[in-house]
């Protein structure tokens, strides 16, 4: 028979209210990934357990097994209350966004280190100080390094034009970097359509991606400004750099607009994709 106690490590998401004194509290932890959990008496005002159920908190909590669906919180550590990052409105609201994109990303009970450690670091920038906007698109772009999608961010994909050759456009369904030359060759359907009729020309990379490029591509072109080189560069760190180099990280109004749509546009193809791919999963399982 299975332990009647277990520990876990893990942030809390967030609460609710359960029942007239209870609460409901989802959490994403190392061992379990996302889980929800029953922390009685933790809506009453001196409730012991109310402490450990802190939206982004990290905390170490021993469960009971529950006989039903949920198990209990029985005690635990708060082991770090984040507690500038609690006191901040702008704060709280890019964690909660970081919230958010975890839910989108990781499945109910599938443990991720990377990204455990991510939130965390992500949120201890946050509570020294780092700027919001920054913390947050480092937050994006290595959720999605550790989904497997980080995007390309060396050269043009098509033509391999270096970042210093030009503005780009983020290509979200070929995974990186088009420069604006490419871009506008690829994006207009009705050429491409003439020229695969007439000559065959161009067909030769036009894979099933290819084939959403053209959609993608004319979404992009509409609502996506192009990149510069340097916001490129800034991406690139903010990809790859030491966490600790991260605060020092200064863009420009325009910069920081064109990485935030870019990313935006990029992360909306990707984790609707990663819905969709785990519900045809699910229902071929069943
Ligand atoms: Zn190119």
């Amino acid at each position: 028979m299975a332990e009647k106690y277990y520990t876990l490590h893990a942030v809390v998401l967030r609460n609710r209210d359960y029942k007239e004194h209870d609460k409901l509290v989802h959490l994403f932890s190392l061992e379990q990934g996302r889980l929800t959990v029953l922390a009685k008496g933790a809506g009453r005002p001196n409730g012991g357990l109310r402490r450990l159920a802190q939206p982004l908190t990290q905390v170490c909590l021993t469960l009971a097994r529950g006989r039903g669906s949920l198990d209990t919180l029985t005690q635990g550590e708060v082991e770090r209350p984040f507690i500038s990052l609690r006191q901040d409105l702008s704060k709280i609201a890019h964690a909660s966004y970081m919230v958010e994109l975890i839910d989108l990303a990781m499945p109910e009970g599938k443990p991720g280190q990377e990204v455990f450690v991510l939130l965390l670091s992500a949120f201890s920038l946050l509570d020294m100080d780092a700027e919001p906007f920054m913390t947050a698109r480092f937050f994006e772009l290595r959720l999605l390094a550790a989904l497997g999608l980080a995007p390309q961010l060396e050269n043009c994909l098509s033509c391999g034009r270096g970042i210093l050759g030009g503005s780009f456009q983020l290509s979200p369904s070929r995974g990186g970097l088009l420069c604006l030359s490419c871009c506008n060759r690829s994006q207009k359907p009705e050429d491409r359509g003439q020229r695969s009729e007439v000559s065959g020309q161009g067909t030769e990379d036009r894979g099933q991606g290819a084939e959403q490029e053209g959609n993608i591509g004319y979404a992009l072109k509409a609502q996506a400004p192009a990149l510069a080189a340097g916001t490129v560069l800034t991406m690139r760190h903010l990809l790859e750099s030491p966490v600790n180099r991260l605060p020092q990280l200064k863009i420009g109004a325009a910069a920081r607009e064109e990485m935030e749509t870019a990313l935006a546009h990029y992360l909306n193809y990707h984790l609707e994709q990663v819905s969709k791919a785990r519900a045809l999963l699910k229902s071929l399982l069943e």
